[in-house]
């Protein structure tokens, strides 16, 4: 009864990603909104549906595999089984196990298909640089990292717990939060694993990025190049670091097809992000978040029949864990669209930012550019967005910032000379 209410759930769940799939991929079909129709050309259109088409097919066998795969785990109480043949062995080393093992499982399954992606799919759509070398060791790489990571979280769940009760509700959620945070300020030493980050070299475009910095009181540590082609043709960018000491990266995709004023607007965005205190106002809610996720698997490690029903004596943290994501699905799922509504807030801040920064155009120029290079959807269902966007889309965003445009050059009369004379008083008051 137990093991059916869980494999119902977790069906439940999957059949509600492919009727969003589903919704997605009908909108496809409609008309797009009048100011990204010049993203793609009329073949380079025919192309993104094509891709999009052929992308939505290659997900679904994809899914369906995992779902089957995932299933047969449930049914077969193979995470219990597992877990017996390390019976000998230390706590630790038992957990250890069963990380190593399911997360090796779950990588033999999905590599074929990320295989598949990236030499059949984006390869054909020219949207892979990576060679086969690059991505064996991305996957052993990847994998490492996945079962620190998940042996790290167990650990400390399984630490605390045991220690503390449901005192632990609150420490986990403490540590994870530090966890997380320390996360971000490793970020690109973390990114070295599978990036080189070359110092930008003195120019036009690093004297632009400088003197955005100067006039929004943002000291930068250094600003550095990712190689970025090795794998892919799109680009990206960000900021990172706490307080006043940043690093800024850029990828050397941006380097080559982007102009210095599209670049700079880039990072007027990002700017944004920091001007706002984005990361600080989201701690909050990441802390409420945590509260729940772990509140709720309190309650899943007292209830011994989810265990029992799966072939365990008893209570197992791992497989609590895993129970955990099948079981709270619905939360987790309004607590994505919260946090992607927020999200969403932010970044049209940001884009506000820039664009009262005098980069409107040149980010409108060089969001649709990013789009058109990774033949992003120009045209998502609402559902979707609200769902699991962190952006809002290039169409939504295009028509806050040219809202902003049009108000600002409403409160300045549009002629040249006086937008130079505003540029220059901002120039001495730095
Ligand atoms: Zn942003």
């Amino acid at each position: 009864m137990v093991k059916l209410m869980i494999v119902l759930l977790y069906l439940s769940k999957k059949g509600f990603d492919a009727v969003i799939d589903y919704l997605d991929s009908q909108y496809l079909k409609k008309e797009l909104p009048a100011n990204v129709r010049d993203v793609y050309n009329e073949e380079e259109y025919e192309k993104w549906i094509a891709y999009e088409r052929e992308g939505g097919k290659f997900e679904t066998i994809s899914d369906i595999v995992e779902i089957t795969f995932n299933l047969f785990l449930l049914v077969s109480n193979a995470y219990a089984w597992v877990f017996n043949r390390f019976a000998g062995m230390n706590v630790f080393a038992k957990y250890l196990a069963l990380v190593v093992v399911f997360s090796l499982a779950s990588s033999i399954i999905g590599i074929p298909f990320d295989y598949y992606d990236t030499f059949v799919l984006e390869e054909k759509y020219g949207l892979n640089t990576s060679t086969r070398k690059t991505f064996w060791l991305d996957a052993v790489k990847n994998l490492g990292i996945g079962v620190a990571l998940a042996y790290i979280v167990v650990v400390v769940i399984m630490v605390l717990f045991d220690l503390f009760g449901n005192a632990a509700i609150l420490l986990c959620s403490l540590v994870m939060m530090g966890f997380i945070t320390l996360l971000a300020l490793v970020i690109v030493p973390l990114m070295r694993i599978f990036n080189k980050f070359q110092p930008l070299e003195d120019g036009e475009l690093k004297d632009s990025l400088l003197t955005l910095c100067d006039k929004n009181g943002i000291r930068v540590r250094k600003i550095v190049v990712r190689d970025a082609s090795r794998r892919t043709t799109t680009a990206n960018a960000f900021c990172a670091g706490f307080g006043s000491m940043k690093t800024i990266s850029l990828d050397d995709n941006l380097l080559n097809e982007y102009s210095t004023e599209e670049i700079t607007a880039v990072f007027a965005h990002e700017f944004g992000h920091a001007k706002y205190h984005h990361t600080a106002k989201s701690l909050p809610f990441t802390i409420i978040n945590l509260l729940i996720i772990f509140s709720s698997l309190a309650i899943v490690l007292n209830i011994p029949q989810l265990y029992t029903a799966f072939g365990f004596d008893g209570m197992n943290y791992y497989f609590g864990t895993a129970l955990l994501g099948v079981i709270l699905w619905p939360v987790t799922t309004v607590l994505e669209a919260v946090s992607n509504r927020m999200s969403r807030g932010h970044e049209y801040q940001a884009d506000a930012f820039a664009a009262k920064s005098g980069y409107g155009q040149a980010l409108i120029a060089a969001l649709k550019k990013l789009t058109k290079e990774s033949l992003s959807d120009i045209n998502p269902h609402p559902a979707e967005v609200a769902l699991h966007y962190s952006h809002p889309t290039l169409s939504q965003r295009i028509s806050a910032i040219e809202k902003i445009d049009s108000e600002m050059s409403a409160n300045i009369p549009a002629n040249q000379e006086q937008h130079t004379e505003k540029q220059e008083k901002e120039g001495e008051k730095e």
